[in-house]
């Protein structure tokens, strides 16, 4: 079976449990640490297989597969490297589909929600082809006399790439394209709950012509992550997950002289002024609040309404939540739901009890989805869309990242006090302004402490020729994500100073013979 066919497979017994391998050095290598972690369908709540945890035999093997391949690659010529650029591009877009239902199958969003995170990585390697325009160093002729001084853009080595579950495709491609573009070779540990999704990217490696060990797929777990940050062989980290690992690859990577860029969590607020389209308000608030079931890094967790509005715009938000169809999101009968189940069980108690916790701090539970069932899906890792009202802005449940379909609403008199709560919060990734006044539009983009402002946009993830990345704890270094902080990141530049005698007079300067 190709990786596209047993990743959507369900495993029957446990003795069908396939172990999901490593890719070393080209190829799939079988695992024999004897540690494994399981991978479920978060629909059915079956396993469908288990993935390898890497020992330090297997970390060793990866970099040292990864060193062997950059040897190679680095010397490759630019045009050589764009042609097998090219090939992975148009790969990945006759065949996104397969990867589209892997995704799904491992991470329960609806198949429609996939193909979108692969197309906003396709973005990043459609950028990379072009990378040609940002390796080009400057040149300043004569900057003394008979002196030249000019810089070139060299790749960093072997890099490490750690990403998370809820973007098995698309955060790695954040990365991955520009930093091969550049002449590095990657190892990426993908996150040990969708691991599948790595794979099949890394046999599209294969087929578009990229040599052996150049992209490389360590699977496991603090082990294998520890292992990249500690050795010497790996130049950089590039993490995305939640805030406390981002601090910690952070700190442990730069111990360790490495460069590193970690994205960590958020809490993303939407700022509701009343002169602000309340329809439009309604489904930008829902689309961005519960796809994925809430869990994307510039979800929408809190609506700032701007009174008198929030009545008005809970019950819009209200209509709409009682239309959302929750299910597979692989789909039945050819219809998609709007929603598919969260990644584990025990992810679900986790939003469930922030639920509690607000309840239990005083706020309005307004749309309640503790508790929900699909039918045919009885143990599946459901969670139905929750609305709360009036949440106290001292509770966890508002100061902590829930990760999952809730979206809480938070009444404010004015605009400074919205301003104020946003600015106040420890993340910084993404937040929006809704309204018609482009004054106060214009005030708040200069205003939020926030790296990503959407303007009547709810989810104002940039294009790939800008970059992405958030402030505060949103963000740990200073280089985000693509764009050319991602060019920037993977290469090192270096600055010659020259000079060459002059062949007519053999002087130095080209024509007084004196030194200058
Ligand atoms: P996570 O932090 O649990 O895991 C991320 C990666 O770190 C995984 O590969 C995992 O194996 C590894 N890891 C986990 N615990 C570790 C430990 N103790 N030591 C070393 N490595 C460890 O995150 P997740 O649950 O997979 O993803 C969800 C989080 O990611 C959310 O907080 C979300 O906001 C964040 N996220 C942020 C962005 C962004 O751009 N800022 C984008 C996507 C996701």
């Amino acid at each position: 079976m190709s990786i596209a066919e047993t990743a959507v497979a369900t495993a029957t017994t446990e003795a069908d449990v396939r172990v999901i391998p490593h890719w070393i050095d080209g190829g799939e290598r079988a695992s024999t640490s004897g540690r494994t972690a399981p991978v479920y369908n978060p629909a059915t709540g079956a396993v469908s297989a288990q993935v390898a945890l890497a020992d330090e035999a297997e970390i060793d093997a990866a970099i040292a597969s990864a060193l062997r391949g950059y040897e190679v690659w680095s010397q490759f010529s630019l045009a050589r490297r764009q042609s097998v650029l090219f090939s992975f591009r148009e790969l990945l877009n006759a065949r996104k589909r397969e990867l589209a239902e892997i995704i799904t199958a491992e991470h329960g969003k609806v198949v429609s929600d996939a193909m979108g995170e692969i197309l906003r990585g396709q973005e990043v390697v459609e950028l990379a082809t072009g990378f040609p325009h940002f390796l080009k160093g400057a040149f300043s002729e004569n900057a003394s006399s008979g002196i030249d001084v000019y810089s070139l853009k060299q790749p960093l080595g072997v890099v490490g790439i750690i990403s998370p579950f809820n973007f098995p495709a698309m955060v790695p491609m954040w990365f991955f394209p520009i930093a091969i573009a550049a002449g590095n070779a990657v190892v990426l540990k993908p996150s040990e709950k969708d691991p599948s999704a790595a794979l099949w990217l890394a046999a599209l490696w294969r087929e578009a012509g990229l040599p052996d060990g150049v992209f490389t797929v360590l699977q496991g777990d603090k082990l294998a992550v520890d292992g990249l940050l500690e050795s010497p062989d790996v130049s950089s980290i590039s993490f995305v997950g939640s805030t406390p690992i981002a601090q910690y690859i952070y700190e442990t990577a730069s111990k360790h002289g490495k460069r590193v860029q970690a994205l960590g969590g958020a809490k993303n607020h939407m700022l509701v002024l009343p002169d602000a389209d309340l329809e439009l308000v309604a489904d930008q608030a829902v689309n961005a609040g519960y796809g994925a079931a809430g869990e994307r890094c510039m979800a929408i967790s809190v609506v700032l309404a701007v009174e008198p509005v929030a009545d008005d715009l809970i019950g819009k938000i209200q209509e709409r939540i009682a239309r959302l169809r929750i299910g597979n999101g692989a789909g039945a009968d050819g219809i998609e739901p709007d929603m598919g189940p969260l990644i584990t069980d025990v992810h679900r108690d986790k939003v469930s009890e922030y639920v509690d916790i607000a309840e239990a701090d005083g706020a309005r539970i307004v749309v309640d989805g503790r508790g929900l069932t699909v039918e045919g899906h009885e143990d599946g890792f459901f969670f139905g869309p929750t609305l709360i009202d009036d949440i106290p802005t001292t509770s966890r449940a508002y100061q902590e990242e829930i990760f999952g379909p809730v979206l809480s609403v938070v009444r404010v008199q004015s605009y400074d006090e919205g301003i104020e709560l946003i600015n106040s919060g420890r993340f910084g990734n993404g937040t929006a302004i809704f309204t018609n006044d482009g004054g106060a539009a214009r005030r708040f983009q200069n205003e939020v402490q926030v790296g990503m402002i959407g303007i009547n946009v709810p989810i104002p993830v940039p294009v790939a020729y800008h970059s992405f990345g958030g402030w505060k704890q949103s963000l740990f270094g200073d280089a985000k994500a693509y764009g050319a902080h991602g060019f920037d990141f993977f290469t090192r530049e270096k600055a010659i100073t020259s000079r060459w005698l002059d062949p007519a007079t053999r002087s130095h300067s080209g024509h007084t013979g004196i030194n200058l």
